[in-house]
């Protein structure tokens, strides 16, 4: 394979420390690490990078033995945890080859055997996650095109877009995303084969989904993300339920402004939201056959979160969290005198109000005064 070493001289204070203590150590063993992916590549776009990745030819096991605080982790592959400290921590992946191993009886053994570096490139995603820096030498070292892809901002699959996204689905997400973030260029060969492949996201794991949908969704530019999902025909495969509207854009938009100005952000308010709709529907077929109000929101709650679970699995304290947010709506919305002090000191109140404010301001119009109310009830209360 070809190889491109570039000399970049990245601002030593910009990396991370404990990542350049880890490579040095696993250097000085005789090994060979190398800063990758997104850390790289971010670095070239003068982003700042979200955590920092490293590749080595050292086994996980040679690499385990080199930190007292690491711990291997995971069973597909194995990777090292080098601890920093109860939140911190840097992961170290060997070089492996993404060659399927296939047993006589046609069972995938073991999608993962280790390799050198060029092996460690092509089973990456986009050529410009395959950049590795050697901090030694201070260069950049492309065996893709990822350095000239940077340079005139296109997004490239290495290898086949096609079998690619056959290989494994989620890659269709992940270049939504990077196409997103980076406002890349995307081929009409990309975009045909994210289109015929769309249908394989309903074989990932449903954890592995809600992975990635936080990913998607928590970040400043998750509407238009959420646009493009829709336009490429994915999001059905993530929220079959889920139908275009006022709301959602207003949530998105909403989140990605608590990110800009760093509030806190959680799944429940956006899942919430997503679900809605349907739960709405749900509940007045159900409330139909004369229960009440409350037994029909959570038989209605209920029956929209077993669907959505099919897909995009939940956490369970999340699903009880987005019913919690969905219950509080219809007491919120009778404004009984009797009921104010109880609401206001559910711990759900404050977000099943924002959940309120939202609606009033996109689906429900109808609902500002019942918002005023509530916003006027919470000043009285604090003073
Ligand atoms: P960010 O962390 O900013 O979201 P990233 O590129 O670092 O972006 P990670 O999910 O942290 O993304 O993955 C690290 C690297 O692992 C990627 O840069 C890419 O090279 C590789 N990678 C991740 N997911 C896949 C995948 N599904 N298929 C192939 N390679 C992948
Ligand atoms: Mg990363």
């Amino acid at each position: 394979m070809k190889v491109i070493r570039q000399s970049v001289k990245f601002d030593r204070s910009l990396l991370d420390k404990d990542a350049l203590k880890v490579i040095n150590i696993i250097n000085k063993a005789g090994f060979k690490a190398y800063l990758v992916g997104g850390c790289v590549r971010d670095f070239l776009l003068s982003l700042t990078p979200k955590d920092f990745d490293i590749a080595t030819n050292a086994k996980p096991e040679q690499v385990h033995k080199l930190f007292k605080r690491s711990r291997l982790i995971g069973r597909r592959f194995r990777l090292v945890h080098v601890m920093f400290s109860a939140r911190k921590f840097i992961e170290v992946a060997t070089f492996r080859s993404g060659k399927v191993q296939v047993a006589n009886n046609g069972v995938v053994m073991r999608d993962n055997c280790y390799g050198n570096i060029e092996d460690d490139v092509v089973r990456r995603d986009l050529s410009i996650n395959a950049l590795y820096y050697d901090i030694e030498t201070q260069e950049v070292i492309d065996y893709v095109g990822g350095l000239q892809d940077i340079r005139v901002q296109e997004l490239h699959v290495i290898g086949n877009p096609k079998k690619r996204f056959e290989q494994d689905p989620v890659r269709m997400i992940r270049v939504i995303r990077f196409q997103t973030k980076l406002d890349f260029h995307l081929s009409n060969e990309i975009k045909s084969a994210i289109f015929e492949q769309a249908p394989l996201l309903g074989n990932i794991s449903t954890i592995r989904l809600y992975e990635e949908c936080i990913k998607l969704f928590h970040n400043e530019y998750g509407f238009k993300i959420y646009q493009r999902l829709e336009e490429y025909g994915l999001f059905k495969y993530l929220f079959k339920q889920t139908h275009k509207n006022e709301f959602i854009k207003k949530a998105l938009l909403n989140t990605s402004d608590r990110i800009k100005r760093n509030q806190s952000v959680t799944p429940v308010f956006l899942f919430a939201v997503f679900l809605w709709q349907a739960q709405n529907e749900r509940f007045f077929v159900i409330k139909k056959k004369q229960c009440s109000t409350s037994l029909a929101m959570s038989q209605a709650s209920e029956e929209v979160i077993i669907e959505q679970i099919k897909q995009v699995s939940l956490p369970r304290w999340l699903s009880s969290r987005i019913k919690d947010i969905w219950m509080i709506q219809p007491k919120l919305e009778s404004m009984n005198p009797k009921k104010v002090k109880e609401l206001l000191k559910n711990p759900r109140f404050r977000m099943a109000y924002d959940f309120l404010l939202l609606r009033s301001i996109s689906i429900n119009p109808e609902l500002a005064k019942v918002a005023k109310f509530w916003h006027k009830t919470q000043q009285l209360n604090q003073s």
